[in-house]
């Protein structure tokens, strides 16, 4: 008989919601296994319904959570979960408080997915700027257009937020020769100095720049920040960028910039009802650039999301402090 200990995971479940885990995840999952956790992971790709989480959480010692939702309900189902470990950023999914005063650790992956969205950001810039989408549709149907685009370099660009994915794209673009400004009233000048960005209120960063790009978290105070106001003090042919949250822009205003010049194109990620209607006006112009939220989807962030998401059960179970801690 051996007398090595058990691993950690021995007798313990482990319950995936997160979809697509076996296939982008496979790291953090070996590290799972490999320390004896059993896995009950969503094999569908749609999120575990509440009443599905609700009979799989009775038996789950941890949780590795994707959109579904962890609300009071669901955690009063929970007998022995010890941890929530959040596949992303957002914990808007999951009741911190309630969470915590039933011993449960919550904890995120700040930053995380950053690169994956900073560099986005840098494509629907350098795609609008080209006209890249117009090209390539006009080529697939058999037309030679050669649209005149613009340069990166010498423009200048105003960041609504300036947290670890404005911090990111500010270093991306340093090297393309560009002036920055950054609108975020709780920005560490340090940072921002660091990386030659100054730091200005938000009209001042929106005014006599070629390009906006938005990066502040959706909440009440940020709600359609980017609005009619806002644009009005904007110069002609500003480019908007917005791969933060759908709520921080009006669509309807920016549909009106659109008609009026004031803005020259838009990069989104995210609109304001996801998934959003193909009968949404901003479509019917052709300087709108989309993604369907796919700001964090690269091979590399889930890889890092989820061997940190692993981590964190590991080192719960082991006795250790997980690291981002959320409540
Ligand atoms: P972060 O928390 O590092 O940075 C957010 C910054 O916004 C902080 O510096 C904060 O000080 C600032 N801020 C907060 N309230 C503000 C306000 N009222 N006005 C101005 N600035 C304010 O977050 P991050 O990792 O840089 O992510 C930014 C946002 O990007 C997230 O909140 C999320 O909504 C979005 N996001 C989108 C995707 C995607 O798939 N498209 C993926 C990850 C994150």
């Amino acid at each position: 008989m051996s007398d090595r200990p058990a691993p950690v995971g021995a007798g313990r479940t482990v319950i995936v919601g997160a979809v697509r885990y076996a296939e982008l995840c496979g790291r953090g999952r070996q590290l799972l296994i490999d320390n004896g956790f059993t896995l009950i992971e969503n094999q569908t790709t749609v999120p575990w319904t509440a009443s599905e989480l609700h009979e799989l959480i009775r038996s789950a010692d941890a949780a590795v959570a994707g959109v579904e939702v962890f609300d009071q309900p669901a955690l009063a189902e929970a007998a022995s979960l010890r941890i929530v470990s959040r596949l992303g950023v957002g914990l808007d999914n999951v009741d911190l408080a309630e969470a915590r005063a039933r011993g449960i650790d919550v904890v995120n992956v700040p930053g995380g997915n950053a690169e994956a969205v900073a560099e986005l950001a840098l494509g629907f810039i350098l795609s609008l700027l080209r006209r890249l989408p117009e090209m390539n549709e006009a080529a697939r149907a058999g037309r030679w257009d050669r649209y005149v685009g613009r340069e990166l370099a010498g423009t200048r660009i105003g960041l609504l937020g300036f947290g670890a994915i404005a911090r990111l794209l500010s270093a991306r673009l340093s090297g393309f020769d560009v002036t920055i400004k950054a609108y975020d009233p709780y920005a560490d000048p340090a940072h921002a100095a660091a990386l030659g960005v100054a730091l200005v209120p938000l009209e001042d960063a929106v005014a006599d720049v070629d390009i906006v790009s938005v990066h502040v978290p959706h909440l009440p105070a940020t709600h359609h920040l980017v609005n009619d106001e806002l644009i009005t003090r904007m110069s002609e042919g500003t480019l908007l960028i917005n791969t933060s949250r759908g709520g921080l822009v009006d669509e309807a205003a920016l549909v009106r910039g659109l008609e009026s010049g004031r803005i020259g194109g838009a990069g989104l990620d995210v609109f304001e009802h996801e998934p959003v209607d193909p009968r949404n006006p901003l479509f019917a112009h052709s300087g709108v650039v989309t993604a369907p939220h796919a700001g964090a989807d690269t091979v590399e962030a889930y890889d890092r999301i989820g061997w940190a998401t692993a981590e964190a059960i590991v080192d719960v179970f082991s006795g250790r402090r997980p690291a981002n801690l959320a409540n």
